[in-house]
């Protein structure tokens, strides 16, 4: 056995670094993690889980609507803040001590320190001085919310991390951003009651999805009430009174209660020594990694958001289980970074897998889509002004479906049954011979017939 203290030592107990360090001592490899916040990292602790309980929150309000349409008189209901975000905060300690636990389970030593980077087998903790060596380092060290260029009044701008942890709900708050984190919070507070005010630089929300999905998910927004204005920044935050006045580029100004930003997330690579050893840090502001999560430096690997691949909690933890079966299971294991489902959990919701209509044009020859619009069911007897939004991208020359794009309740859900398909190589020909299940919204994906319209490259002819 080499000097090690230990074989493995993973910074940062978010998604990626759990899973990694958790499979590698399955393994039988010595492993010790550092954690200088709370275990579970952004998904569990202010990301993924409980925005999403806050989504389920914020959608009561629709329902209580809606019911007068079925025959229920609902009582003028009431909406308690508080309330919900202790729930949210238990949930959140639950899953917490689940992780520590897991842990404990699996003989991994947890440290509760910054760890920083002393050389290529060296970490040392902040907490105590201690320095630990180690055969491999994984850095797993996650994101941070970025603010963009300085602005007056920036002290005053909370985002993500805060939102959770308000002590009132604000009665009127703008985000800035047009991401999906941007947008879900601003479908979250709107639901609850807040008037919102969604600004974004950009000509329209969501830049990276379907072009359909942005404007149709834009009109739904509007048709709740959110204020959606783009093609602005916020330039400054002022203080009056109780209230933040909100100044915009183009010299409008907003009163507020809360100003939160959503404008992008920056790896975490600062402060860790990354630089002083030698790992290199890609354009994208991530540590550069092979296709088995090794960066630069030999002894030092890196998975999740640190690395700035696919953000989503799915795929660190996927990079975490592969760098640990590469590393200590004897089984080199590569990650497929491509059609990756992924949902926005707005109100409605959107689940998406493949190429958007614009990718599909740049890199296919012949391409056939089919889309629908329609009212859903239910929406008939609620009267709710609102419609489901299908998109089918086909390849024409191998009749692959390449792209599904859905905008509709439960769209998260839908898309992680279509993902299996598509990412088997489903063709248009297999979504058509599956029967529909009757009456649902999921039916019209094997019942789209009619081209919406049919792109051939001049060559392809
Ligand atoms: C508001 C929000 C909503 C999201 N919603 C979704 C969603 O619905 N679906 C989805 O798939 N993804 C979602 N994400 C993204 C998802 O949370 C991340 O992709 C995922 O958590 C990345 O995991 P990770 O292991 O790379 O990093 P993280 O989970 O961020 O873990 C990194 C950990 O490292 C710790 N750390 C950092 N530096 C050090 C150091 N020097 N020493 C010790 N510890 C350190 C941090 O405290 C943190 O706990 C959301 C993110 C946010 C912010």
């Amino acid at each position: 056995m080499a000097d090690h203290d230990v074989d493995l030592f993973v910074i940062g107990a978010g998604s990626g670094g759990v899973r990694a360090a958790r499979v590698a001592a399955g393994y039988g490899a010595r492993v010790m993690i550092a954690e200088e916040f709370r275990v579970g990292g952004t998904c569990v602790i202010r990301g993924c889980v409980p925005k999403k309980l806050l989504v389920y929150a914020s959608r009561f309000a629709g329902e209580f609507d809606d019911a007068a349409g079925f025959g229920w008189s609902v009582p003028a209901p009431s909406f308690h803040w508080p309330s919900l975000t202790a729930n949210v905060e238990g949930e959140v300690t639950r899953l917490e001590a689940a992780y520590t636990d897991t842990l404990e389970r699996y003989n991994v030593a947890l440290v509760k320190s910054r760890a920083v980077i002393e050389d290529a087998q060296t970490v040392r903790l902040l907490a105590t001085g201690a320095r630990v060596r180690a055969g491999t380092i994984l850095v797993a060290t996650g994101a941070w919310p970025h603010y963009g260029p300085k602005i007056p009044g920036l002290e005053h701008v909370i985002s993500s991390n805060e939102a959770f942890h308000l002590t009132d709900l604000p009665k009127r708050i703008v985000i800035q951003g047009g991401g999906y984190i941007a947008v879900e919070f601003a479908c979250i507070f709107a639901g609850l009651g807040s008037a919102v005010t969604l600004v974004y630089r950009g000509e329209n929300i969501l830049r990276g999805f379907d072009d359909d999905v942005r404007e149709h998910l834009r009109n739904e927004m509007r048709n709740r009430g959110i204020t959606v204005t783009c093609g602005h920044t916020v330039a400054a935050v002022e203080t009056s009174g109780d209230e933040f006045v909100t100044r915009l580029s183009d010299h409008s100004s907003i009163a507020v209660d809360k100003v939160m930003f959503a404008i992008g997330r920056r790896p975490n690579v600062m402060g860790l020594g990354l630089h002083t050893v030698g790992v290199k840090i890609a354009e994208h502001g991530g540590i550069a990694v092979d296709d088995y999560s090794r960066s630069s430096v030999p002894s030092i690997y890196a998975v999740g958001d640190v690395t700035h691949r696919v953000n989503l909690t799915p795929v660190a933890i996927r990079e975490g289980h592969a760098f640990a079966d590469t590393v200590y299971g004897g089984n080199l294991t590569l990650v497929d970074h491509t059609n990756v489902p992924t949902a926005v959990f707005s109100e409605p919701e959107i689940g998406v897998i493949g190429l958007t209509e614009t990718q599909a044009r740049q890199r296919l020859d012949k391409i056939d889509v089919y889309k629908t619009t329609f009212r859903p069911m239910k929406a008939t007897l609620s009267r709710r002004d609102t419609r489901c939004f299908m998109k089918l991208l086909v390849d024409g020359t191998t009749d692959l479906v390449v792209g599904c794009h859905i905008v509709g309740p439960d769209a998260g859900e839908l898309i992680q049954a279509v993902g299996v398909a598509v990412k088997m190589g489903a063709s248009k020909a297999d979504f058509d011979a599956t029967m529909a299940v009757h009456p649902t919204a999921a039916e019209e994906l094997v019942t789209l017939r009619e081209k919406a319209v049919g792109y051939r490259r001049a060559a392809a002819e």
